[in-house]
């Protein structure tokens, strides 16, 4: 299957690498705006670039090779990932009706872009044969995640979460805070409630999110009150089989912090140090009264959304029909939960 990337930033050029060692689907082309570094590396990377049509001159004239404009990426693609900034989304979306297109939508995106709003763990099988799919966010991937290999086993009665946002990605140098720590939105439930209902709607959720001056990962303090009673032990054998969810040992393993999760997985040789899985440190779980447990768990904002890309092309496409098909294939072509 071809596949544009249109947005080759911070989701975009992740997306194009996972894309490209997945057997059953191709890159033809990324797509960018301005003639920065990000352009020179997708071309040293022999991605084919496409620039809007009155910007070509401008890429030339820096020395940058470009394949054509946007439109010809797009009317070349099966399908296109849209991974522009937040509400560049929505206004392209003409652009892919007109062209006949499906498209995957981001987070940043208001759900309205999309036929649905998308977790392969949770909702892989109705997204089958959908024309328009927007991969939720960061935060909410993570809590899907959770919510979703917990509800398979034990059931959930409700969620709450308290979510510590990075401030900024490593790479942006305009926002913040820099000293603070932010009601980030100042009200209760935060977004991420929201989003986790538009993929689980049945699961009573309430979250509150603070952001503070860190561009590594967010972390969250989430307890979910079980439907059935439940051991740490129980909890810790499901985690351990569930796809995309990683335990670490804060104590053993001596990491007990994002900066020290962070170099595990430079050290690990990750590419750009992703870490694509759900982190839950083992040591946080908690079970009181037999149903309310309690855990600390760790997203890498970069990259968590990553594999759920790959899996809505297979979904909208059609190309497999079960979540855990897909999931195993783009799993086992990023290395997943291969981490010793
Ligand atoms: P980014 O700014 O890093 O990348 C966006 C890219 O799109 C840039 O390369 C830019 O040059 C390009 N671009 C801008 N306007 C364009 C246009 N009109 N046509 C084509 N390309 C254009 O942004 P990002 O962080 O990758 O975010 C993309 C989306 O992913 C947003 O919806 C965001 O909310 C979501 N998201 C971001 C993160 C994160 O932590 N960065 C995590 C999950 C989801």
């Amino acid at each position: 299957m071809k596949v544009a990337i249109n947005g080759f930033g911070t989701i975009g050029k992740r997306v194009a690498d996972a894309i490209s060692k997945q057997p059953d689907m191709e890159v033809i082309g990324v797509s960018k705006t301005r003639p920065n570094y990000e352009a020179l590396i997708a071309i040293k990377k022999k991605y084919k670039l496409y620039v809007p049509r009155d910007k070509i001159r401008a890429f030339e004239d820096h020395g940058i090779e470009v394949s054509g404009a946007i439109e010809e990426l797009i009317s070349r693609a099966d399908i296109v990932i849209d991974a522009t900034p937040a509400g560049v989304g929505a206004r392209n979306k003409d652009l892919y009706i007109k062209l006949g297109k499906p498209a995957i939508f981001q987070g940043g995106e208001r759900s309205e872009v999309a036929d649905i709003s998308f977790n392969a763990m949770s909702n892989y099988e109705k997204a089958l044969g959908k024309r328009y799919v927007r991969v939720v966010s960061c935060n909410t991937t993570g809590l899907l995640r959770i919510i979703s290999v917990l509800e398979e086993t034990f059931g959930v009665r409700s969620v709450f979460a308290t979510i510590i946002r990075r401030g900024a990605d490593p790479k942006e140098i305009k926002k913040g805070p820099i000293n603070a720590i932010t009601l980030d939105p100042p009200h209760i439930p935060s977004h991420h409630a929201i989003d986790v209902q538009r993929v689980l709607p049945h699961i009573p959720i309430l979250t509150v999110a603070l952001a503070v001056p860190t561009t590594l990962m967010h972390v969250h303090v989430v307890r979910i009150e079980l439907s059935k009673e439940a051991t740490v032990k129980d909890i810790i054998e499901v985690i351990e089989k569930a796809p995309r969810i990683l335990l670490i040992e804060a104590e053993k393993h001596s990491i007990k912090s994002t900066a020290e999760l962070i170099e595990w997985a430079r050290d690990l040789g990750r590419s750009r140090y992703d870490i694509p899985e759900l982190v839950i440190w083992r040591d946080t779980i908690s079970i009181t009264n037999g149903r309310k447990l309690t855990l600390v768990q760790g997203i890498h904002q970069e990259s968590i959304v990553i594999p759920e890309n790959v899996d809505a092309i297979r979904a909208i496409l059609k190309i497999v029909t079960k979540a855990r098909d897909s999931m195993r294939i783009t799993d086992e072509n990023l290395g997943l939960k291969r981490w010793w």
